[in-house]
Formats: C-alpha cells, structure tokens, sequence
C-alpha cells in the first residue's frame, strides 16, 4: 500500500503525507489511546498512568504523552488556581499535572516529548509552513497537523525506546478543541495496522439519587460519539461513584461491541494508589496485553515482584497507625489541585512513617503576630508553599517566625525558603528592612532579589530558572544526611528570585546553615537549623515535592512527617 511508505512531503503526486521519523516501522510499537467522554474530570490521567504502570511491571518499556487541547505553547502561564499546579519537569517543561501523575505511577522521569499542545502543533506546522516544506500545498488540518500529531508520537516511541505509548487525549470527545487529537489517532490506527492501537473510551455511568440506581444512557451516548469519529473502542472504563453493576456493564456492551470482560467498573477508590491493584483483579492488564499481541514479551516474575512491592505500599497508605496533622499555608487553599504534588509527596511520606497525614489549610491573609498562635493551634507541622506575589507574605512570615521559636517542624519550599530567610534577617540578624523584592522592590535590605543572570531576560515564561539542576550538599549537615551521603542531590526548580549572596555570610554568623548549594555558583538552595536547636526547621529553593514517588518518598517530607509524628 502507499500509504505504508513515509511521504515526508505533499507533493503533487499524492494526497498521502505521513511523516515518519528516520528508521521508523509501521507496527512494530503499540499504542494505548485513551479518550474520555460524557464529562472531563474523569481521572483518565490515573487511569492511562496505572494501566501503564502495569505494563511496565511486566516488563515492558513504556512512555507516555499528554495531548492538550489549548493553544498555550506550555503550563508556564496558566493560573493554577483555575488549571492545577504547573508541573515542572527535568528538562524545565512546564506541564499540565498530569505529567506528574505519570511520573509518580510509573517511578520514570519524562521529558518535553511527553507532552504536547495544539498550541506545540501548530507552531511547528506554521513554522515549516514559512519553511517552505508544504512546496506550495494549502495547509490543511488533514493530512497536515494530524500528520505532525502522528509525527510526535511516533517521535516519542523512537527517542524514549517505548515497546508501548500511552496517548491521553485531554478533554472530551465533542471538544471542538481536541478533533484533530481524534481524527489523528484514526489514522494512525489505520497505517500502524491491526492489532497496533488499542483504544480505551472513559465514561461515567450517571447514578441519580432520585432514582436510586445507574443509568448507562449518557455513557452510551458519548461513547457512541467517538464510534461516529471512526474509533471502535477496545476497552471500556466506567467512572462511577459505586461499583458499577453488572446489568448496567451488560447494556454498554451491547450498545458498543466491547465484550463485557472489557468493560471496567472504575468506582471511586480510599486511594488512587488502589487502582492499579483493582485493574489487575478484574484482568485489565491480560486484556490490553491481549489486544495488541504482547504475550511473548511479558516477565511473570518480574510483574509478581512488582506486584508485591505495590501492595505492600498500599496496605500502609491504607492502614496506618499513627496520624499527625500538617498545615500548609497558601492563598486559595481550597483547591487542593494547586498544590497536588506537596498533597502526593506528604501521601508517600506518611506511608513512610506509618502515619496517616491529615492536611490542615490555612489562609495567610489575616495571620499576624498576634493571632499566628491560634491559626496554627493543633499542628504537629506546617509547610509553606511555593507561591508569587505579596499577597498573604506578611502572615507566612509570622508563621515561619511562629514555628521557628517554638519547636514546630517546618518545611519551606521555594518562596517558603526565601520566606524563611526574611524571617531570619529580620528577626535573629535584626535587619528591620529585610525583604525580597518580589514583595517590596525598594527595600532596605533586599536579602532576595532577582538573579543577576535572569535580569536582562524579560517576558512572562521566559524568566524563570526552571527544571532540574544538581544541588552540592554540605558535609556534616542534615541535608547531606538526609540524602544518605550524597554529595550531590538533583532537585527541580521553578523561581525568580534567590537569596542575596551578600548577606549569606551575615546570615550564617547568626547561625542559619545553609546546607545545599548551585555546584559552581553562590546560589544557596538548601538552608536548615542545627538538630540542637531545632527538631526540623529545613527550606529550599527547589520543589522537592515534584520528585517524590510512591516507593522512593522524597527525604525532606519524610523527616518533616517524622518530626510531626514525635
Ligand atoms: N516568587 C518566587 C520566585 O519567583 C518563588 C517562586 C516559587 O515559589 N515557585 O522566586
């Protein structure tokens, strides 16, 4: 067929464009493309992240991607608040949170490969376009920016050596926004031949209280909405607040040729964590191994090994014995999504500690000096967050400078850092006008101020020091201690503004540690109070949380966990 060759270019001879990366085999990688339908919100990033995991667990190397439907070319500049927290990857991509779902279930490090917008899409087609690369074709949205969607993920499985790759295509089947996403697995299905693309559709099966029971209507419909699209669904995920039944599986199946062993009741869980172990029970894993032929490649052992790890982790996120309440300080806290990574990374530290994290938010805004006893009353420790701008600082100051001379375990994390050594400045070395001059650009003494490298560089996205960068541990320090050793620790950053190496000296005279420094530059990155001092008063410039994983629980939000639990 003609189509089984790579036609880099239109030209006038064909209408055929599929552009194949160099060295590429059509059906030699498997793709897993999953889709959600009636309403977003579905959770298909914990889905597709714990079937891939799964997967991986036999064995098999997989590599997932994101495909968001909106124009932004990164997450850089989306308001959290209203999108979730902006995850940050190694290679400094700023994505959506999902990513961080994969990293966490998959234990794998991803790069900017594994995340694309229509907003990527299109810069590239625009770009190749002023190239001259079309040799004088219209540029269509078929066969053009859906061929440059196949090329990314055929891109991705060649670079990150996938066996198989997870498509999550954002939002919902009907978006206008997320078409080409759809039309563009269509036709990979199709070149890639059978038994190469399985696709899983994610609904929700409704359950109205008035009528007491599941009604599979609206799953029907919307599922019959991506089989209008050209896409047979292969499996089924049914989203629901209880265990969906077996008359209500029965009906989807009918209405969509998926035999019932197919259809997936996918009912709220205590924790995600349980899902992975809830899909292998109802045999997801044989089935997708099934369907795109892969029984050859599977290491039993090695998924029985993986397999007892997980729920030995699972039994103590669900069964801890002790509890302890951290609070975490932050405009907005109700929108726990803001903050999911720190949520996730204090999860994995509880189970660490065989304690359950209770998580208290608080609202800086009207903390001060005189009531900061109150708010925090009850908290065995606190956390300040990353954040930007003035709003609520005056109120974490009090609660770090609370926290500090009452023994109260406190972690700081980027702003919570340099927060702290306000705190300290002010306070201990008793420079009144200390500040960061993100907060008051003509301060007295700006203790934080914009890195000298990243003054020249202006515009929103493209001033931040971001992504992973290796921190040099001080011997004899809790830092190096807590990393077990190590030298060298790599963390992940996201920030503007840095500690002032003009006051450093000044600030450890008054006996702050700074523990974690840049490799070659005077950026500090880690600071800590001696053990004698205090029980864990420890903040850094990174984002530890970003790196935290189910079985490799980030050390700082361990010790922080384990001084609250004493
Ligand atoms: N606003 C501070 C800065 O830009 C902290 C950033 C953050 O907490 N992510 O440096």
């Amino acid at each position: 067929m003609d189509l089984l060759r790579s036609v880099r270019q239109t030209t006038d001879e064909t209408e055929f464009y599929t552009p194949l990366p160099e060295g590429y085999q059509l059906g030699r990688v498997k793709y897993v493309a999953v889709f959600g339908t009636v309403i977003s919100g579905l959770g298909k990033g914990i889905f597709s992240s714990s079937l891939a995991k799964l997967m991986k667990d036999k064995g098999l190397a997989v590599s997932p991607i994101k495909l968001e439907g909106y124009l932004n070319l990164d997450a850089g500049t989306l308001n959290p608040y209203r999108h979730g927290e902006v995850f940050v990857l190694d290679d400094g991509m700023e994505t959506d949170m999902d990513l961080g779902t994969y990293e966490r279930m998959l234990d794998q490090d991803l790069t900017r490969d594994n995340f694309a917008t229509s907003g990527q899409v299109y810069h590239s087609v625009l770009e190749k376009e002023r190239a001259g690369d079309y040799l004088g074709r219209d540029v269509q949205m078929i066969p053009h920016v859906t061929g440059e969607v196949k090329l990314r993920l055929r891109e991705l499985a060649m670079r990150s050596g996938a066996e198989v790759v997870f498509v999550e295509v954002g939002g919902t089947v009907g978006d206008f926004e997320n078409a080409f996403y759809i039309e563009a697995l269509r036709e990979l299905r199709y070149e890639e031949g059978p038994g190469s693309v399985a696709v899983v559709a994610l609904t929700y099966v409704l359950s109205p209280p008035a009528l007491g029971e599941q009604k599979s209507k609206a799953a029907q419909l919307g599922i019959k909405r991506l089989m209008e699209l050209g896409l047979q669904p292969d499996l089924i995920a049914c989203r629901a607040e209880q265990p969906v039944t077996d008359k209500v599986r029965q009906k989807i199946s009918v209405y969509t040729n998926v035999p019932m062993r197919r259809v997936f009741s996918m009912h709220d869980l205590p924790s995600i964590y349980l899902l992975p172990e809830q899909m292998r029970h109802a045999g997801l894993d044989s089935e997708m191994v099934q369907l795109l032929g892969l029984g050859g490649q599977v290491n039993s052992l090695a998924d029985a090994r993986a397999a007892a790890g997980w729920q030995e982790f699972t039994t103590r996120i669900t069964g801890a014995n002790k509890s302890t309440t951290i609070g975490i300080t932050g405009k907005y806290t109700t929108l726990r999504d803001s903050y999911a990574s720190i949520v996730k990374a204090l999860e994995h530290a509880g189970a660490a500690n065989d304690a359950r994290v209770d998580i208290k938010w608080i609202d800086t805004t009207g903390v001060d000096e005189l009531n900061v006893s109150e708010a925090l009353a009850g908290l065995d420790g606190i956390i300040v967050p990353g954040g930007f701008g003035v709003r609520g600082t005056a109120g974490k100051i009090a609660c770090i400078r609370h926290a500090r001379e009452n023994g109260l375990p406190y972690l700081g994390i980027c702003l919570g850092f340099q927060m702290a050594v306000v705190e300290y400045a002010r306070n201990v070395c008793r420079l009144e006008g200390a500040d960061s001059t993100e907060i008051t650009p003509d301060c007295e003494h700006p203790v934080v101020d914009v890195l000298p490298e990243q003054k020249e560089i202006e515009g929103l996205g493209g001033n931040m020091r971001l992504g992973g960068q290796d921190v040099t541990l001080a011997a004899g320090t809790q830092a190096a201690e807590m990393f077990g050793g190590d030298k060298t620790v790599r963390m992940r950053f996201r920030h503007r503004y840095e500690v002032d190496p003009r006051y450093v000296e000044r600030l450890e005279q008054a006996g702050l540690i700074f523990s974690g420094r840049h490799p070659t530059q005077p950026i500090m990155q880690i600071l800590e109070l001696p053990a004698d001092v205090h029980p864990f008063f420890v903040a850094t410039q990174a984002h530890p949380c970003l790196t935290s994983r189910p079985l490799r629980p980030q050390p700082m939000f361990v010790r922080l966990v384990a001084a609250a639990v004493r």
